[in-house]
C-alpha cells in the first residue's frame, strides 16, 4: 500500500467517525473507512460500531487471520495516523520468511530439535516459500478456485525452470540424472525425503488443494512408471519434457467399473500388425490432471485371459 500523498489524521479527528453512516478504525497506524464493509462483517455489524472510532488493532489481531487484513486493507484505506508508526510486517515479508506465530510452522522451525532436518531442509523451505509468493500471488489463486480452470502452462515452466517439478518426485534416479537446477541449490544427491516432503507441504500451505493437485499431483504418480518401466527411448524424451513443465503427465488407472479393484480394468491396448504401435480403447474416470495432459500413463489389458478367484 502507497503511503506517500496520503492524508493523515489524529486519533481525535478518527474518534468522531463512530456512527453506522460513517464509521472508521484505526489498525497499526493506519485508518480504515468500514462504513461500507459494516453490514458484510461476518461477525455482525455490532462489534465493529461498538469500536467505532478507535484503535482495535488488538481486537483485530485477535480474532482475523493477516490474510483478512491483506484482502481488505487496501480497499479500506483512508489515511494514515499522524506521527503513529506500523510495526505490521509487510505482507510479501511474511509470506517469505518462517511465521513465528505459534504452530504456524512444523515444529523445528519454532525451535525445537530434530533429527531429521538440516540447514539445507531449512534453506530449501525458504527458496520454495519464495518462489510461491513470488509466482503464484493470492488473485491468482483466488481465480484459479473460482474459475476451476487448469493453470496456466507459464507456470508450469516457471516451476520446471526452478526445479521444483523434478523435486516433486523425490531423490531417486531421475534427480540424479537431472542437469538442471534445484531450488536453494541444494545438490541432487543430498535431497532426501525430508525435502520432498517439505516441498509438498508448501504448496499445499497456499490454501488451495484443487491447484496444488492441479500443478504437481498428476507428474507426480504419471512420471513414476515411465521412470521405471518404460523404454530408455521414452524415457530420454518424455522424463525431460514433463520436468521442464513443456508437457503435462497423468496416471490413468481407475475406471468406472474399476476402483480398487484394479485387477478388474477393461480398457484394453492392441499391438498393429507391424508390431509399432498399442491402439487402446477404454474408459477412465476421476484421473487427475486427466483433462490438462499431454501424456497418459495407462493400465490397460493387453493379454487376454484374466485371473479371477471363485466366488
Ligand atoms: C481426488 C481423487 C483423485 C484421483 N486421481 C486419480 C488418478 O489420478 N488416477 C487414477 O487412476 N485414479 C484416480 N482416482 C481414483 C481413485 O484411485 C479411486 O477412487 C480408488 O481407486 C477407489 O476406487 P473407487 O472410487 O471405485 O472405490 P471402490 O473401489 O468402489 O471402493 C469403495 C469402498 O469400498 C472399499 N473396498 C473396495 N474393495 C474392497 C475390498 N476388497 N475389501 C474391503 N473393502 C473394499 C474401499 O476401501 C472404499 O471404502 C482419484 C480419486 C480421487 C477421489
Amino acid at each position: 500500500m502507497a503511503t506517500t500523498n496520503v492524508q493523515t489524521f489524529t486519533t481525535g479527528e478518527v474518534a468522531k467517525h463512530n456512527t453506522k453512516d460513517d464509521c472508521w478504525v484505526i489498525i497499526d497506524g493506519k485508518v480504515y473507512d468500514v462504513t461500507d464493509f459494516i453490514e458484510m462483517h461476518p461477525a455482525g455489524a455490532q462489534i465493529i460500531l461498538d469500536l467505532g472510532g478507535q484503535d482495535v488493532t488488538d481486537q483485530f489481531l485477535a480474532f482475523h487471520r493477516m490474510s483478512v487484513f491483506d484482502k481488505y486493507a487496501p480497499q479500506l484505506f483512508k489515511g494514515l495516523v499522524r506521527g503513529a508508526t506500523s510495526t505490521f510486517e509487510s505482507k510479501e515479508k511474511r509470506s517469505t520468511q518462517l511465521s513465528r506465530v505459534p504452530y504456524a510452522e512444523p515444529s523445528y522451525w519454532q525451535g525445537f530439535k530434530s533429527p531429521y532436518y538440516n540447514e539445507s531442509h531449512t534453506n530449501f523451505r525458504l527458496a520454495v516459500r519464495r518462489f510461491i509468493a513470488k509466482e503464484i500471488d493470492d488473485a491468482e489463486i483466488d481465480t484459479y478456485v473460482k474459475s476451476g480452470d487448469a493453470p496456466e502452462k507459464d507456470l508450469f515452466l516457471k516451476m520446471g525452470r526452478a526445479g521444483i517439478l523434478a523435486a516433486n518426485l523425490g531423490p531417486g534416479k531421475h534427480l540424479l540424472e537431472y542437469k538442471g537446477p534445484l531450488p536453494s541449490g541444494i545438490k541432487a544427491k543430498d535431497f532426501d525425503y525430508f525435502h520432498e516432503m517439505i516441498l509438498h507441504d508448501e504448496f499445499y500451505r497456499i490454501g488451495a488443494p484443487g491447484l496444488s493437485d492441479g500443478l504437481a499431483c498428476g507428474l507426480i504418480i504419471g512420471l513414476p512408471p515411465v521412470i521405471k518401466f518404460g523404454s530408455k527411448e521414452l524415457q530420454k524424451r518424455i522424463v525431460p519434457q514433463c520436468l521442464s513443465g513443456e508437457k503435462r503427465i497423468c496416471l490413468a488407472i481407475t475406471e468406472p467399473q474399476a476402483g480398487s479393484d484394479v485387477a478388474n480394468v477393461q480398457c484394453r491396448a492392441v499391438k498393429s500388425p507391424c508390431g509399432k504401435y498399442y491402439t487402446v480403447t477404454g474408459t477412465k474416470k476421476w484421473i487427475t490432471n486427466g483433462c490438462q495432459s499431454d501424456y497418459f500413463s495407462c493400465a490397460v489389458r493387453t493379454g487376454k485371459k484374466v485371473f479371477r478367484c471363485d466366488k
